[in-house]
């Protein structure tokens, strides 16, 4: 995984045994408060000893473990943050509302300019698209103006210290600390999210050894201060999780009346036999092969997307991150947008009832995974068979009527 989505941290945090020492506001006296505080950073120097040996066998110089440890305490505030948690969810159109704000358009556009021989080069160089990686980078870090401003060694330390989420923190801190060891950054600028996700490209460092790419020569894999570094890792993290040259991403699409909602996969050639159209009037591609998306159910836009949105969905799987990242790129490239209008009537499911929806479907004999109140493909799967059963269409949205209708079984 490249970075850890902000989404899966919430939930997460419902089920991460609570790491006491240094959680939230405390309710003690001072002076426990002082002990406990005390405690908490004896915990965490026993853990920076026992890391030594094994960031050693990795190739950690001694220098480089001191420099970066230096003065680091434990972060109260990261810690926080894995434990908050919203009940409910942001609609869709709220979040590519923002994704596209004007002033995020207007940013895009300068940037554009101002990069457009970098951003040349790299799409030349990868075979990706520009927009989708003009789009990755304004959607993660608004064109490098948001890149997050806490210490990256200072985060990774305080979630492995109390074993956030096993191993995985542990190991991330030695690929940071490596990071350092190869000098691609000053150890005053290594920053990131308080999840580790780092640069213009917010890649958490195991991401970095496997997709940075130092395009402009320096010697240094820059994706904090070098744009065209930034873009072509980027790019190369596209090109390398099965990106397709020449194949759009997907595009907004109408449904003939009498559409056989059954139907969610097929070739271009199907979908034009069925009487599905564009929605910009444009032609449907002659080859390749598509899936149809209803983000907000079949009353709202709804898209035929390839493969290659599958591949922008490794950089954060989400539907509406990945929707986000499609339409700021084709609307910097001078596209009209999302036509149809968003179903803002119809009120989302909170979480409690989303974990209601799988409950309900699992007495049905569905085997949805775990009900966390995530809508996965296996969530949809089942909720498409159930509502094709009772006669809705079959969209695979989860809102009140099929909630209603599941209650009623
Ligand atoms: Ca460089």
């Amino acid at each position: 995984m490249r970075r850890i989505s902000l989404f899966f941290v919430v939930i997460a945090g419902l089920i991460v045994a609570s790491p006491a020492a240094f959680a939230g506001p405390a309710k003690s006296e001072p002076s426990l408060q002082a002990k406990s505080s005390a405690k908490s950073s004896d915990r965490f120097s026993g853990f920076i000893e026992r890391l030594w040996p094994q960031a050693r066998a990795q190739g950690v110089s001694r220098t480089t473990f001191d420099a970066a440890f230096k003065g680091v305490t434990p972060d109260a505030e990261v810690i926080a943050l894995t434990k908050k948690q919203s009940e409910f969810v942001k609609p869709i159109w709220e979040y590519l509302a923002s994704a596209t704000s004007s002033a995020r358009l207007e940013r895009g556009q300068r940037v554009m300019r101002e990069y457009e021989q970098a951003v040349s080069a790299v799409e030349a160089h990868y075979g990706v698209d520009r927009s989708v990686i003009l789009g990755v980078w304004g959607m993660e870090t608004n064109f490098g103006s948001y890149t997050g401003g806490k210490d990256v060694i200072h985060s990774l330390a305080t979630l492995a210290s109390v074993g956030y989420r096993s191993t995985y923190f542990r190991d991330e801190l030695i690929n940071a600390l490596l990071i350092l060891e190869e000098r691609h950054v000053a150890r005053a600028d290594f920053k990131g999210s308080w999840a580790g996700a780092m640069g213009q490209t917010q890649f958490m460092p195991s991401s970095f050894w496997r997709f940075a790419e130092d395009f402009d020569g320096d010697g240094h894999k820059d994706i904090w201060k070098s744009v065209p570094d930034a873009l072509a890792s980027t790019a190369n993290y596209l090109k390398e999780n099965g990106w397709r040259s020449g194949q759009p991403w997907g595009f907004e699409v109408t449904l003939p009346k009498g559409f056989d909602y059954r139907v969610h996969d097929a070739s271009f050639a199907e979908w034009r036999m069925r009487g599905v159209t564009r929605a910009d009037g444009q032609a449907l591609p002659q080859d390749g092969q598509a899936s149809v998306s209803y983000p907000a159910g079949a009353d709202g836009p709804i898209f035929l997307v390839t493969s290659n949105f599958n591949v922008i969905k490794r950089y954060n799987a989400s539907d509406a991150y990945a929707l986000g990242v499609a339409n700021l790129g084709d609307l910097l490239q001078g596209g009209s947008g999302i036509q149809a209008a968003w179903p803002t009537e119809d009120p989302l499911l909170a979480i409690s009832q989303r974990i209601e929806l799988q409950r309900a479907l699992m007495r049905l004999g569905y085997d949805v995974g775990k009900a966390d109140g995530l809508i996965g493909s296996r969530t949809r799967e089942a909720l498409r068979d159930f509502q094709e059963r009772a006669g809705l269409r079959p969209d695979g949205y989860p809102n009140r009527r099929v909630l209603e209708a599941l209650k009623l079984n």
